[in-house]
């Protein structure tokens, strides 16, 4: 009992250590970077050690299920290790996260099984190949609901369209609205109401927004080019 408490609860420390360490790289500590993946992946490893031991006491059945899960953990922990050095690629964090899920479904799964109402017939080793069907599904579930994610949320859209009609000045600015379509607006800038609102005034010029927009854009732009040379 006690030692079931010891495992659980070992799993959660090194879960919070990374955790930790993960808000503190993106505070202005000086923190490695790579560091918040190497722990993060250290604490997976450590989750499948842990769950390897754990089923020791259990039928052969609930150990199969059990033995399954160290699929999605130990392919995480390996993929975090990897993005210390292969930071924000896209298919390393698309995989990490299909393992993420793919490990809560699964426990879902292993839940269900072992208190659900249907019962198992240990012995048979059709149970065992249906387990792993069982799990490929899982899989090919989340496999879809990432795609379908990325489908509607990963391209820019109406943020890309607004860029490009910034690039081109044609965003309807108080500016453009008096002096191009000879309304009777006010052409200057709404915030500061200064100099008129055009597109490089509301991009780079407004006192209004210097220290915050601009600033935190700045610092957006400032954070990405300290990580890449952190990375050289
Ligand atoms: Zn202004």
């Amino acid at each position: 009992m006690f030692l079931n408490l010891w495992q659980h609860s070992t799993m959660h420390a090194f879960f919070a250590m990374a955790g930790v360490v993960g808000v503190l790289t993106r505070c202005k500590f000086q923190i490695p970077v790579g560091l918040d993946h190497l722990l993060f992946s250290l604490a997976l490893f450590n989750e499948g050690l842990l769950f390897y031991t754990h089923s020791s006491r259990m039928s052969a059945l609930d150990k199969y299920i059990h033995y399954i899960l160290l699929i999605p953990i130990l392919s995480g922990a390996v993929c975090s290790l990897f993005e210390v050095w292969f930071r924000n690629n896209p298919i390393l964090e698309l995989f990490r996260t299909s393992m993420f899920i793919t490990q809560g479904t699964w426990l879902w799964q292993i839940a269900f099984l072992l208190w659900g109402t249907s019962s198992w017939d240990h012995n048979d080793p059709e149970t065992y190949v249906f387990m792993a069907i069982c799990y490929s599904w899982h899989y090919g579930s989340v496999i879809l609901f990432l795609t379908w994610l990325w489908l509607t949320n990963g391209t820019l859209k109406e943020t890309e369209g607004l860029i490009l009609a910034a690039q081109e000045q044609a965003i309807r600015t108080n500016a453009i609205k008096a002096k191009i379509e000879k309304s009777a607006d006010d052409p200057k800038c709404r915030l500061c109401k200064e100099t008129d609102e055009t597109i490089d005034h509301i991009l780079s010029c407004c006192k209004k927004t210097a220290q915050t927009d601009y600033k935190q854009r700045h610092n957006c732009v400032a954070q990405m080019i300290h990580w890449n040379l952190c990375l050289k």
